[in-house]
């Protein structure tokens, strides 16, 4: 999922006009509103593992936790279903959430070991 050029410059102002709104909320609906949400309330963060300087980031949604590969996966089970079964969409909201964060710059760094890392991974691969 690449978003148009447009569409990125819009997502990154912080004070998005009414108009910006509801372009977003007439393509992407409730994901869009979902995934702005996730960005105020501070749940997209980048771990950066340490020593193998793996980064990875993650979506805190309402049940746990997912980890996103920016533009492409998402370990939430919307993505697995109506992305890669249905193909009936292109993202779910937490890959939307990480791509606002990062134009905007409002995640949080996460700093932590590999030892961590594969903690993390264990939670981060179920698929319930
Ligand atoms: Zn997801």
């Amino acid at each position: 999922m690449l978003l148009p050029r447009h569409e990125t410059e819009r997502l990154s102002k912080t004070n998005m006009t009414q108009e910006d709104v509801e372009y977003f909320r007439d393509k992407y609906g409730k994901r869009f509103v979902r995934a702005l949400r996730s960005v105020e309330e501070g749940r997209v963060k980048e771990y950066s593992f340490h020593p193998s300087e793996i980064t990875r980031w993650s979506v805190r949604g309402s049940r746990r936790e997912y980890l996103v590969i920016p533009e492409i996966f998402c370990t939430c089970r919307s993505f697995y279903h109506e992305v890669v079964i249905d193909g009936t969409s292109t993202m779910c909201y937490h890959l939307l959430a990480q791509k606002i964060a990062e134009l905007r710059n409002e995640y949080e760094i996460v700093k932590c070991t590999d030892a961590d890392r594969r903690k993390l991974a264990i939670k981060w691969r179920r698929t319930d």
